[in-house]
């Protein structure tokens, strides 16, 4: 049995002109971690609202562990719910101790105890008597979890948990977050507008556009093999050519000519696709298939960053390159460019 499950769940604020969310429906395991992945305004933060019960869906039905908690004539107010919410600025008491801010609300008698264990869990155990405005952000959010995790929710929400922490404590947060959810047991909602956040810390992810779900699936399926051009731009695909498949059923045929492509076989033969080629893959050569010249160059530490003008040719313009950080490459360069094997994956095109 799911531990939280969404079935076609719509949700129109008072003013709004279109649903902020569209007949969602999704499942979350228990024990797992899924992101909601969209840009912004795509509906995230209300789905967490709909399923803490701060706001009403107006068709649809929420269950939490099984329970019906909304919809169908029935209505679980959100202090009943056994949700635990981690808001996207965090929402700590300025005025209370890290202490009291973990304890907030809890009355068991053991909570003494429980706060002990909760700060033992995100180890912030000499920080007890600071307040939050003598922490870093990575320190507030750490006691905005331990306040959700303390009271044993069934679900723990978390809205954005990364947006206010700096880059390389991004990446350590993603980390202690997934050990600090594990330990605990937790099934958590995450919602995030990151791909790289959603593909590093997720047992599944949903991509959300517009209050609808594009796409369910593990990191390395939307990753490797994004349904539609949306989700793929959206997890950071640059290269997407419009094409269509081989009749040989191993390659593609676009604007830059026929591509090998191992997975076409999973296509019909002219299916209109989009041929997606991996930065990484092109590589620059002399007898390379497809010819450009090179109009930018961006210098990333470990990798160089080309932009390749391929000219005149419907539906592209220009080829994105990752190359390594010492190729000999300059800008206004003509260049030769051969796709390496297995580097081109399709993408349905569902827009013809
Ligand atoms: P996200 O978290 O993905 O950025 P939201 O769920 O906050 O998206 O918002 C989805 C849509 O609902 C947006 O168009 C937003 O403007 C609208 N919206 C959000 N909250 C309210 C509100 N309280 N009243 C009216 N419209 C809202
Ligand atoms: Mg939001």
């Amino acid at each position: 049995m799911p531990a939280i499950e969404l079935r076609q769940v719509t949700k129109t604020y008072p003013g709004g002109q279109a649903p902020a969310v569209r007949s969602l429906s999704l499942a979350v395991q228990p024990g797992s971690l899924v992101t909601l992945l969209g840009p912004s305004g795509s509906g995230k933060t209300t789905v967490l609202r709909l399923v803490a019960g701060f706001e009403r869906a107006e068709a649809g039905e929420v269950l939490l562990a099984g329970r019906l908690v909304s919809g169908d004539g029935t209505w679980v107010p959100p202090e009943k719910r056994g949700v635990g919410m981690v808001f996207q600025d965090y929402a700590l008491f300025p005025h209370l101790t890290v202490t009291r801010n973990i304890g907030f609300g809890y009355r068991g008698p053991d909570r003494q105890a429980r706060i002990e264990e909760m700060l033992a869990l995100v180890d912030l155990t000499s920080y007890e008597a600071r307040y939050p405005h003598e922490l870093s952000g990575g320190e507030q959010q750490r006691v905005a979890l331990a306040r959700a995790l303390a009271r044993r929710p069934v679900v723990v929400l978390l809205d954005e948990p990364f947006s206010n922490l700096d880059a390389a404590l991004r990446a350590h947060m993603r980390l202690e977050l997934r050990r600090i959810l594990r330990a605990a047991n937790a099934t958590a909602i995450l919602v995030s507008h990151d791909h790289a956040d959603a593909l590093g810390i997720s047992d599944r992810i949903v991509v959300l556009n517009d209050g609808s779900v594009e796409q369910t699936g593990s990191p390395r399926e939307i990753f490797g093999s994004p349904a539609n051009w949306f989700v793929a731009t959206f997890m950071g695909q640059r290269n997407l050519l419009k094409g269509v498949v081989g009749a040989d059923g191993r390659s593609v045929q676009t604007g830059l000519g026929t591509l090998p492509c191992p997975g076409a076989h999973a296509f019909q033969a002219d299916d209109p696709v989009y041929a997606c080629i991996r930065p990484d893959r092109l590589q620059v050569t002399d007898n390379g298939e497809i010819h450009g010249t090179i109009t930018g160059l961006t210098y990333g530490g470990s990798t160089l960053d080309a932009i390749v003008d391929v000219g005149a040719t419907p539906g592209v313009e220009q080829l994105h390159l990752q190359l390594p950080p010492d190729a000999d490459v300059r800008a206004g360069q003509r260049v030769g460019l051969h796709v390496a094997p297995a580097s081109v994956t399709l993408v349905p095109d569902g827009d013809r």
